[in-house]
């Protein structure tokens, strides 16, 4: 039956209208089996089994993340910020906001560190009780962290009632359609810098260098209107898709070219058993982008 099923694996293909996604081309992953599938008040949601990504969690038929490669994305959008503020400021930062990031990857990256506390704002509850049933090797337990103060309501409405407050906010967000829709808007950024200390910074999920070329740009331009510093990182994620994928880093303070190593050693020497991608040698080399694609961006 088993191998009767798996050579008839069925292929599931990501939503193609997927917000500022020009590519004209659909990524397929052949899947075991369906494992769940609800509606939320905001989203559909769905987990499979696949072939070469394991579990993946999907909202509205877009891939969100996967057990395969979810490290890359989750370590990159929270040590490049994190790092970027001790090496500014010798010391670690010691209040964390992550808006969205319901699957809870990026709330156990964050919670490697010696940091004091952690708010996590995800405006869908049922993401969260999902992959915590579904996907469990993701938040590997960080909901249940005394540091982590997980609330469940819109992060654009949240991030107003704030000033000065935290020291690094994360944009874990979803693709800008449905419920993130306006949360790439000038004036959410706005918000955001409002709510960060002087020297805070924010990382920010910020689509694929390929498909969503146009969508980096805008969020690019949009950062550079409200913050003094602006940097894009990029990362291969596979799951989504069509070459690299870019997480932009904005700041009230100069992103150097390099991080000093004198400076990080110890926090990454205690990290480094936990980490599969990030370290500080790629924290620098993936802040240059080769030429193509600093002109499309129009850096
Ligand atoms: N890692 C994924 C990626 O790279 O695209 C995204 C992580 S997570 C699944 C994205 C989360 O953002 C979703 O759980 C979604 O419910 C949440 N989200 C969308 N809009 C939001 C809002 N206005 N406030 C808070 N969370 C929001």
């Amino acid at each position: 039956m088993r191998r009767e099923f798996l050579f008839k694996g069925k292929w599931l293909f990501e939503n193609s209208n997927i917000p500022y996604s020009s590519s004209g081309a659909e990524c397929g992953l052949r899947i075991k089996k369906k494992l769940f599938s609800g509606k939320s008040l905001y989203q559909q949601i769905e987990v499979y089994d696949t072939i070469k990504f394991g579990r993946i969690l999907t909202l509205d038929k877009i891939f969100q993340t996967s057990e395969e490669d979810e490290f890359i994305y989750h370590e990159m959008i929270c040590h490049l910020p994190i790092f970027y503020f001790l090496n500014e400021n010798k010391k670690l930062p010691e209040k964390v906001l992550i808006i969205g990031g319901g699957d809870g990857g990026a709330l156990e990256e964050v919670l490697k560190h010696r940091i004091k506390k952690v708010w996590m704002l995800e405006i869908d509850k049922m993401v969260s009780d999902v992959s915590v049933k579904y996907l469990p090797s993701i938040s590997r337990g960080a909901f249940k962290d005394k540091r982590a103060n997980v609330l469940f309501e819109d992060g654009k409405s949240f991030i107003e009632k704030n000033n000065n407050f935290f020291d690094i906010i994360i944009l874990d967000l979803s693709d800008p359609g449905g419920p993130a829709k306006d949360l790439i808007s000038e004036k959410f950024y706005r918000n955001v810098k409002k709510a960060l200390t002087k020297k805070g910074i924010i990382s920010v999920q910020s689509g694929s260098l390929d498909c969503q070329i146009d969508l980096v740009a805008l969020i690019f331009k949009r950062l550079k209107n409200v913050f003094p510093f602006v940097k894009i990182h990029h990362a291969p994620i596979p799951l989504y898709g069509l070459g690299e994928f870019s997480l932009t880093i904005a700041a009230n303070f100069n992103l150097p070219k390099k991080i000093r190593e004198a400076i990080v050693k110890k926090s990454y020497t205690s990290l480094k058993p936990t980490l599969r991608y990030w370290s500080p040698e790629i924290h620098n080399a993936s802040g240059i982008l080769p030429p193509y694609l600093v002109k499309r961006v129009a850096i």
